[in-house]
């Protein structure tokens, strides 16, 4: 029998590209139909079908507190009551500014935007602004979003699909972008060699999660920090993934290196399309109106996703000891799949920070680019299809984390760990 999903699929396929309007969300690296949803509450994700999934995706990481939070919800629909955009400024943009300075250290300005692409260009703009240089260096495997001098050898849904660079890209645009390996500090110190006068700023996920995840390896973050003191370029932390999630202050709270600029999205905005950028004042000071760096938004700080971003933002802030339960949470359930494929002898590798973890099938340690690309993403296919088929809602593709909330409950995984254990036992 045809299933909804699939109906619908067939219906999308014919009017929009692939069917879906993020490439991630296609399931074309496994095979298969996505699965349409139709709603969601807590760890759980209910197709058209009536198929409820426990979710590990968590809409790529802004469900940190479960879907559907009370709270979160009943802000966005006190504030769609008020209006839904004016296109002037209003107190909740305040709010929220306050809030992410409060809650992150290093930012002294912040600048609202629409989403994560939208951030990382800007601070790029902003950061050759302020240095009056052109280019920049970002490492191999790190995604920051779908703009032009980035999509250069990028993770995600570009990884997945075996396409380093993309069609469309000019060679003008992407020539400014040096590219160095992650976790490989002599590769950026070759790039500031040769040229770094010319480089505004250094680019990086301070924990790689666009190709699965990868940790920092110890001094990594610290001796980009330093390189960039020595030659005045900006260090940009792209938190969008890791902001918020691995600590109150993110990632450069979790491993104490300060950037210049950090950039944020997906979680900053409670499930509302919303990104951020901000740091050093003097930097920031240069963003229009301003300053000379012209950057703009007609929705941007639009007073609904303000509301639903102030909404989750406070609730993180006022317990803190969410991050310690959550973090401890992706400790146990990581080092428990880590323990199941030795067990089952298989060649794997389970990376995690936190919350974030990927389950590579390799035998190789996971680093960089280069020893993630071999994963066999067939036998990650097999395993990914299994578990969505037994109700749990993975990532469909391999160089994506798995994102848990606060809504994961240690019984919910149990029966995942379950799950894979059948699994493996019976390959
Ligand atoms: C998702 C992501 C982006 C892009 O954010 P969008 O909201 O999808 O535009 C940028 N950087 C990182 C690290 C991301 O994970």
């Amino acid at each position: 029998m045809i299933t909804r999903s699939e109906t619908l699929f067939q219906e999308a396929v014919e009017v929009i590209p692939g069917g879906v309007n993020s490439p991630v969300r296609a399931f074309g690296s496994i095979g298969g139909t996505p699965r349409f949803i139709q709603s969601a509450k807590g760890a759980c994700l209910y197709d058209e079908d009536g198929n409820c999934y426990i979710d590990f995706i968590g809409s790529w990481g802004p469900m940190i507190l479960g879907h559907s939070h009370e709270k979160v919800v009943e802000s966005v629909v006190e504030a769609c009551r008020h209006g839904l955009s004016f296109g002037a400024a209003t107190a909740a943009e305040v709010e929220m500014a306050k809030l992410v300075c409060g809650m992150v250290p290093s930012i002294e300005m912040v600048r609202m935007v629409n989403s994560g692409t939208e951030a990382v260009m800007s601070a790029i703009r902003a950061a050759r602004g302020f240095t009056r240089r052109d280019k920049i260096v970002k490492f191999t495997g790190c995604y920051h979003g779908h703009s032009d001098g980035l999509l250069v050898h990028a993770g995600s849904g570009a990884m997945t699909a075996g396409m380093p660079d993309s069609l469309g890209v000019p060679a003008g645009c992407a020539k400014d972008t040096l590219l160095a390996e992650y976790n490989n500090l002599d590769s950026v110190k070759m790039h500031f060699g040769r040229c770094g006068e010319e480089i505004a700023a250094v680019i990086v996920e301070p924990v790689a999660a666009n190709m699965g995840v990868v940790p920092p390896a110890p001094g990594f973050l610290e001796g980009l920090r330093e390189i960039c003191d020595t030659y005045h370029a900006v260090l940009i932390f792209d938190e969008v993934i890791t902001g918020f999630r691995l600590g109150v202050d993110g990632a450069q709270g979790y491993y104490q290196v300060t950037p210049d600029l950090t950039t944020f999205g997906k979680i900053i905005g409670g499930g509302m399309p919303v990104g951020a950028y901000g740091g050093k004042r003097e930097i920031m000071e240069l963003v229009a109106p301003l300053g000379g760096v012209y950057q703009a938004g007609t929705l941007s700080g639009n007073p609904v996703a303000m509301a639903a971003g102030i909404a989750q933002l406070t609730l993180l802030k006022e317990y803190p000891e969410y991050y310690h339960d959550l973090n401890k949470k992706g400790d146990w359930f990581y080092g428990k799949i880590e323990q199941l494929v030795k067990d089952a002898g298989m060649p794997c590798q389970v990376n995690h920070v936190g919350s974030l973890g990927c389950l590579y099938f390799t035998d190789q340690q996971v680093i960089n680019y280069e020893t993630a690309k071999t994963s066999d993403t067939q036998a990650f296919a097999q395993y990914c299809n299994y578990m969505i088929g037994h109700g749990f809602y993975l990532a469909p593709a391999q160089f994506e984390a798995m994102f848990l909330s606060l809504a994961h409950t240690d019984e919910m995984l149990e029966k995942a760990i379950l799950c894979m254990k059948d699994y493996f036992e019976r390959l």
